[in-house]
Parts: C-alpha cells; sequence; structure tokens
C-alpha cells in the first residue's frame, strides 16, 4: 500500500499509458503499480507532467494596478521601450502606500490562482528599498511560512530602485536575507553610469556571497541597444565562480543587439551556466528564446506581473503564459509547443535550483493531471487540470462542469 496511485496516465517521453505510485511525497514507482493506493486516480489517458514552475514574479506588487493607474504603462509600453526608465519612477509611487497587510492579502490571492492553475513553484521578487522597507518582505516572508506545504515560494529580495542610486537600499536587502530571504536580486541597467551598474552587481554578489544565496537580476529591461548589464552579469558570475546560481530576468535589450554582439553574449552566458527567464507579454521587446534556448541557453518564462503598474491582466497560469508566448515568438510547431512547456515547467525548475523536481523514480510528487491528452492540447485549451498535487497530497481538484442547455 502507498499513499497515492495516478493510473492510465500519460506521461511525456514514455510510450503508452503508465501508473505513478506516490509515497512520503515522493514519486516511488512510474510503469506498472501492481501496489493498491489508499487514495487512487485514474487519469484515463489524460496527460500527466510535473506542476509547473513561476520562476519570475513581482509578487508584492500583485492587484495593484487600479490602485496605481496608466502612467507606468504607457511609459513601459510605449515607444519601443526607450522610456522604461520613467515607468520605473511612475510605479513607485504606489511604495508611499506599502504595508505588509495589505500586501500580504494581495499575495495570497495571486498564490492561490497560481495554484488553482498547477503551479506549486514560485519565485517571488519583493521590493526592498529606501521606499518599500520592509513592508513587502514581512507579507511574503508570512505568506511562505504559511503555505510552505503546499507550494513553495523563493523570495528575492530585489532592489528595485537601485543600490547606488537609492542608497540606503543596500541595508535593507542585508536585513531582508537576514530574515530569511532566499535569494538576492538586482537591477543593475537602472544606474545612471556603467561604472555604477558594475558596482551594483558587485555589492548584491558580496552579499550572496556572504550568506551563500543564488542570484536573480533584472538585466536591460529598456529599448536601448546600449545596456549591457546581461553581459556584466555573467562576467562577475563567471569570476566569482558562482557558476549555475544566477539567473537574468527580462534582458529585453538583447532584441536590439547585432548578431556579433548577440554571439559573444552567448558564448559568455554558457560560460556562467546563466538562465535567462523571459516574459515577451509583458512589454513590446522581449529576449531573443529561440536562439538562445537553439543555442544551449537555460531559458524559461515566468509570469512577471499580476496586475500591476507594468501590465493590466495576468492569472498566474502558466499555460496562458505558454500560450501568449506561443504567439509573440512565433513559437507554433509541435516541436516549438514542447519547448515552451519545457520552459514553464523543468526549465524553471532549473531556474530555481529545485534538486527533486521532476517525473521519475525519487522526484518530488508534484504533479498536474492536466485535462488534455497532450501538450499541444493542453497549451490551445488551457484548461484547468484536474488534480494538482503537491508533494504527494492532492491541493486541487477543478470538476466544474458547463452545462450547455441545447
Ligand atoms: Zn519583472
Amino acid at each position: 500500500m502507498v499513499d497515492l496511485v495516478i493510473r492510465n496516465a500519460l506521461i511525456r517521453g514514455y510510450e503508452g499509458f503508465c501508473d505513478i505510485a506516490v509515497d512520503g511525497g515522493r514519486i516511488v514507482k512510474v510503469g506498472r503499480v501492481r501496489d493498491k493506493g489508499e487514495v487512487e486516480i485514474n487519469a484515463e489517458g489524460r496527460l500527466v507532467t510535473e506542476s509547473f514552475v513561476n520562476s519570475h514574479l513581482h509578487l508584492c506588487k500583485a492587484y495593484t494596478f487600479l490602485m496605481i493607474g496608466e502612467e507606468a504603462l504607457e511609459f513601459y509600453h510605449g515607444e519601443n521601450m526607450g522610456k522604461a526608465i520613467y515607468a520605473v519612477e511612475a510605479a513607485s509611487k504606489i511604495k508611499e502606500k506599502y504595508h505588509e497587510d495589505w500586501i500580504y492579502e494581495n499575495s495570497k490571492k495571486a498564490v492561490l490562482e497560481a495554484l488553482k492553475h498547477g503551479c506549486t513553484y514560485i519565485r517571488a521578487f519583493v521590493d526592498t528599498d529606501t521606499k518599500a522597507k520592509l513592508e513587502g518582505v514581512k507579507a511574503i516572508l508570512r505568506l511562505r511560512e504559511e503555505l510552505k506545504d503546499y507550494v513553495v515560494i523563493q523570495v528575492v529580495a530585489f532592489p528595485q530602485e537601485g543600490v547606488l542610486r537609492d542608497p540606503g537600499s543596500e541595508d535593507y536587502v542585508w536585513k531582508a536575507i537576514e530574515m530569511g530571504c532566499d535569494v538576492v536580486g538586482g537591477i543593475p541597467w537602472i544606474e545612471y553610469t556603467e561604472e555604477d551598474m558594475v558596482k551594483h552587481i558587485e555589492v548584491m554578489f558580496t552579499i550572496a556571497k556572504h550568506y551563500d544565496r543564488d542570484v536573480a537580476m533584472l538585466t536591460d529591461d529598456a529599448g536601448d541597444p546600449m545596456l549591457r548589464t546581461t553581459e556584466m552579469l555573467a562576467i562577475k558570475t563567471i569570476k566569482e565562480k558562482w557558476i549555475g546560481r544566477v539567473t537574468a530576468c527580462h534582458a529585453r535589450a538583447m532584441n536590439l543587439y547585432t548578431d556579433h554582439y548577440f554571439g559573444r553574449l552567448i558564448y559568455i552566458l554558457k560560460n556562467a551556466c546563466i538562465s535567462i527567464v523571459s516574459d515577451p507579454h509583458t512589454g513590446p521587446l522581449h529576449a531573443r528564446v529561440k536562439e538562445l534556448l537553439l543555442n544551449g541557453v537555460n531559458v524559461a518564462l515566468g509570469q512577471d506581473d499580476v496586475a500591476d503598474a507594468y501590465y493590466p491582466y495576468g492569472r498566474n497560469k502558466m499555460l496562458e503564459v505558454a500560450f501568449l508566448a506561443s504567439h509573440i515568438l512565433w513559437m507554433t510547431r509541435l516541436r516549438d509547443m514542447d519547448m515552451l512547456y519545457d520552459m514553464i515547467t523543468k526549465n524553471g525548475a532549473k531556474v530555481m535550483n529545485l534538486k527533486n523536481y521532476g517525473l521519475r523514480e525519487g522526484g518530488e510528487a508534484s504533479l498536474v493531471v492536466l485535462n488534455a491528452k497532450s501538450v499541444y492540447e493542453a497549451i490551445w485549451y488551457q484548461a484547468e487540470p484536474c488534480y494538482v498535487i503537491s508533494r504527494g497530497k492532492i491541493v486541487v481538484e477543478n470538476s466544474e462542469e458547463t452545462k450547455l442547455y441545447i
């Protein structure tokens, strides 16, 4: 007898239907399972995969769009992102109202939404600077603890206003990591000079190395081909031997680089084993996802925003993110869809350095039983999963039925 058996599942990479046995939160068998399960699910030929991973989300800002208005949005989405820096300034006005209590409520709503759609791993960026202070950090750390049996939340201490531009924010990042944040953030492109951008990366690496933490920064998030912070971050990673522990999010200016420079950048990214998280639906420019993937760079997709100053929509639904990316990146062939699906599952897990992730014997039993019979159908319809399983326990069962009276 084991805790849970899923029968007649379609699994990526396997022929025919398989069973999955789960015990003690782990997958103990994939194949023909003779043991009985305390709980049994008949997948009836549906696709069962690892649960979804959202490796880039500004969680403290969720549902603030109507509180702040459209000014930032106009800057961020207009003029091919040439005025993105104004957007950060306009968006920061919300922080005058920052308070742990409402951030906690909004964030909880956003995380439960993610769970409903099958996402059980989130890397949450939380503003940590002289305006936001530690209000967001306190809220999200509380949430991480409260929901730890259902969702893995990695909290990134993120100095959104810059480090040199916002003296004092560095202290808040030190404090946030001391309080228990998992990852050291950064946004070097926001600084005034290239020298300051380099310094920004240096300061954040000092903290990461002191506490032995991974690093995740927002790089080159504007329409300026001269921005080079993705490269700066990769070079620092190599020099500090932080190989495989660093992620660059957005990296949108890459879209404007010459092929010569882009070729050199790929070489450096690969040497640093840097992952890129792209979110092509939240801005008119995006990283060159397909080329990066074809050249062996790990790329994941992130939700980025849920109804905030930079993007008015977002349901924390990774199948929706993949569907949007399919159009924006023109990845519409069946093999492209497999790549998209990887970007919201295992590639995201690599970003978050989730060691036990994977639908394999010994892997963590965090799974979705989809209401689809292929990756194609899953992305096409984005139907809610029939079941969401987190570490061996069923945490969501979606059984809503539409009645058609014709
Ligand atoms: Zn972002």
